[in-house]
């Protein structure tokens, strides 16, 4: 069977062998994605029409106790000049971006100690309090399934925590023996338990990540049903372990957001920054890939170097809050439009709004 009837398949049935992922990972043709990329851009359409969901994207802190190889703030970087942001500053970003008409705060952050439960249930509760109708998102890495639930009840709503890799032998290649492949799945499904709507993801072409590997991730997303993935190629960073190892390609990072939109045609997938920095168009071809969600970044400007997960990472221009017109023409010129409606899973509320 060609590769192109795999791709048709998996747009029809929403599902493939191992074997059928496996050759689509593994092609590298040019015209087999330019065929796939239109069918997950098809499917995204028929679920939500040209909306390019926004969401507003606050780094609240760089400080980590982790120290994953492949993390530009990680522990062992002393370089990084760590900061933290405060309850009110997070507060402030959290204003600009209601007053640019974002209806959904991601609160991103390293595992900062200082970020205890109680503390982040007290900034999420604020929030919750000030905005009652958005969407509050964290990415804050793993706590206790208490804490989760904490979160919770003071008004969050989804959770992004991308698995990194599904492979336990990969995860020890990526992360130091004090981390745990179990604990990070275990959080996963804590999440997803608690009501969550819930992210996974990984980093393309990440050090030693084979194409099984891929097959893997994509294996357990399927049992997992996300309603979020966040996918982006690895960047290097010239401060960690990883600093001479190679990037991720576009391409196959565009490969892989079709296979998964036409996995999951309702799921939220951002276009993400990595994608943006690795190639000039990134962006958009994200986009035209199936994507349906960007992320420009809210923080105070004066930090936003300092959350330096890999080197050059976009923090101007369309990627940034201020370049909220540039990134409606950027959308209109491949013919889609920004949404600021929240843009839940499942709902299509939006619909209505726009
Ligand atoms: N501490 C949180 C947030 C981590 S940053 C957590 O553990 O979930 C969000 C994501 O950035 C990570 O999950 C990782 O997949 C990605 N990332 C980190 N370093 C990167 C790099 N060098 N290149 C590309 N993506 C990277």
């Amino acid at each position: 069977m060609e590769t192109k009837e795999l791709a048709d398949i998996l747009q029809r049935e929403r599902k493939l062998s191992p074997d059928g992922y496996k050759r689509l990972v593994t092609a590298r043709d040019a015209q087999l994605l330019d065929h796939i990329n239109a069918l997950a851009r098809e499917t995204a359409q028929a679920n939500y029409g040209n909306a390019v969901f926004v969401r507003g994207l606050v780094e609240v802190s760089n400080y980590c106790r982790n120290n994953c190889y492949y993390c530009g703030i990680r522990r062992g970087n002393c370089n990084v000049e760590r900061y933290r942001l405060s309850k009110e500053e997070i507060l402030e970003s959290c204003r600009l971006g209601d007053k640019l008409g974002f209806r959904t705060f991601v609160l991103q952050g390293g595992e900062d100690a200082a970020m205890n439960e109680d503390v982040v249930a007290g900034i999420v509760e604020a929030i919750r309090a000030e905005f009652p109708d958005s969407a509050i998102t964290l990415s804050l890495g793993e706590y206790s399934r208490g804490a989760y639930q904490k979160f919770f009840d003071a008004g969050a709503n989804r959770y992004l925590l991308r698995h990194e890799t599904a492979n336990r032998e990969h995860y020890g290649k990526l992360h130091p023996a004090s981390m745990s492949f179990d604990h990070r799945m275990e959080s996963l499904r804590a999440l997803k338990d608690i009501g969550y709507q819930t992210g996974t993801g990984i980093m393309v072409g990440s050090p030693r990540q084979t194409a099984d590997n891929i097959v893997e991730d994509i294996l357990f997303m399927e049992g997992f049903q996300p309603e979020m993935i966040g996918i982006g190629p690895y960047l290097p960073q010239h401060d960690t372990p990883f600093a001479g190892e190679q990037a991720g390609s576009l391409e196959d990072t565009l490969m892989l957001i079709s296979i998964f939109r036409l996995m999951f045609p309702k799921a939220l997938i951002p276009s993400t920054t990595s994608l943006a920095t690795v190639a000039p168009e990134g962006r958009e071809r994200g986009i035209l890939a199936g994507a349906n969600v960007v992320m420009p970044n809210l923080s105070p400007p004066e930090n936003r170097a300092k959350y330096a997960l890999y080197d050059n990472k976009k923090a101007f221009g369309a990627e940034a809050a201020e370049g909220l017109r540039g990134l409606e023409e950027q959308m209109e010129r491949i013919g889609y439009r920004v949404s600021y409606s929240r843009g839940d899973f499942g709902n299509e509320k939006w619909k209505m709004e726009n």
